[in-house]
């Protein structure tokens, strides 16, 4: 594939997959129990290439853990994966080899502590995708540039802010080239004044076509720059819906109840 511009967060646009099928992610019948509680139910969810889908839900209705069957760190008890048109393996190198397509950016950043923001980020090509060093750093410079942490390069996580750390994280997802971006609460854990920094590079990656699955409790985040909001209660979806329409007119009490409860 020919590289991206130099200012582009994605080196390579993701093109369309064979017999031209534009559904990227998709979730058939998925349903997860923590023994006795089920907490994903019969979930059908299909996110398109370029797609920007919102999770929003009260706390405990299952959005980690739809984010997290979705790259399987977390088993499912019946259902379907299916990413890029490929269905998941259980466990086994297939699925190391298709984790990788999905990256992944959590409320707490994540680093290794012990390395360098560098080798964080250059870690996974050089391990997972193969790449050599020189080109792995090249990349991961060149990433760490648009994030704006390029000049923290050497240090180590803890010598960063948190707002730092989770651009690194997500240059760090980036370099693994994903098909699609999972961002669960990502600037939840960040102090006020740093939550912009992250959602600006999140806005950026969606302007640029990145296919993205965001749960987060930012609104003003979620009405501009989703596609669509998902609204989840009880593991289940209860409602989709095009983001001003849900924000404005929630068809659903759940969802109303849900809104009315937010500052
Ligand atoms: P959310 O992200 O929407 O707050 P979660 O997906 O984290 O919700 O959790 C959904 C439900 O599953 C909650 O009731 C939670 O307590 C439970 N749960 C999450 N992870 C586990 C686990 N590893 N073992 C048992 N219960 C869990
Ligand atoms: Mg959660």
């Amino acid at each position: 594939a020919d590289a991206g511009p130099a200012d582009a967060l994605i080196t390579d646009a993701a093109p369309a997959a064979a017999g031209g099928n534009d559904v990227l992610v998709e979730l058939v019948g998925v349903n997860k129990h923590f023994g006795d509680l089920h907490v994903l139910k019969d979930i059908n969810l299909s996110v398109t290439r370029q797609e920007v889908v919102v999770v929003l839900g009260p706390s405990g209705s299952g959005k980690s853990t739809l984010c997290r069957t979705i790259n399987r760190l977390e088993s499912i008890d019946s259902g379907t994966i299916r990413i890029d048109g490929q269905e998941l393996p259980q466990e086994g190198r297939e699925l190391a080899r298709l984790r990788a397509e999905v990256g992944m950016v959590f409320q707490s950043f994540n680093l290794f502590a012990n390395k360098t923001i560098l080798d964080n980020v250059t870690l996974g090509p050089i391990k997972v995708r193969g790449v050599s060093k020189p080109e792995a750093e090249a990349e991961a410079h060149r990433l760490l540039q648009r994030v704006g942490v390029d000049s923290q390069a050497n240090k180590f996580p803890a010598q960063l802010s948190g707002g730092q750390q989770q651009r690194v994280a997500i240059a760090r997802a980036l370099a693994m080239r994903p098909k699609v971006m999972l961002f669960d609460e990502p600037t939840s854990a960040l102090d006020p004044e740093m939550v912009k920094e992250v959602l600006d590079v999140m806005a950026e990656l969606a302007a640029e076509g990145m296919t993205m699955i965001i749960v987060t409790h930012e609104m003003g985040f979620a009405r501009q720059a989703a596609d669509r909001v998902v609204f989840m209660a009880d593991g289940a979806i209860v409602e989709e819906a095009a983001p001003d329409e849900f924000f404005t007119s929630p068809r659903t009490e759940r969802a109303q109840d849900f809104l009315s409860k937010l500052i």
